[in-house]
């Protein structure tokens, strides 16, 4: 599944853009479990976090 928008970024200006996820994933601490996710949405054309972003369904 990919999480896709539309956002500002610093180097291109107005663009598609994507969230990764950054966070560290599965992990267990004392016992409990537990998914981190820490999502940032990144720019499609060069890569750079976005500084502005609005997630969308695009492909309807
Ligand atoms: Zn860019």
């Amino acid at each position: 599944m990919s999480r896709v928008g539309y956002g500002t970024c610093p180097e291109c200006g107005d663009v598609p853009g994507h969230m990764v996820d950054e966070g560290i994933g599965p992990y267990e601490f004392w016992g409990a479990k537990g998914v981190h996710h820490d999502w940032i949405p990144e720019c499609d054309l060069c890569g750079e976090t976005m500084t502005e972003f609005e997630e969308g369904p695009f492909d309807a």
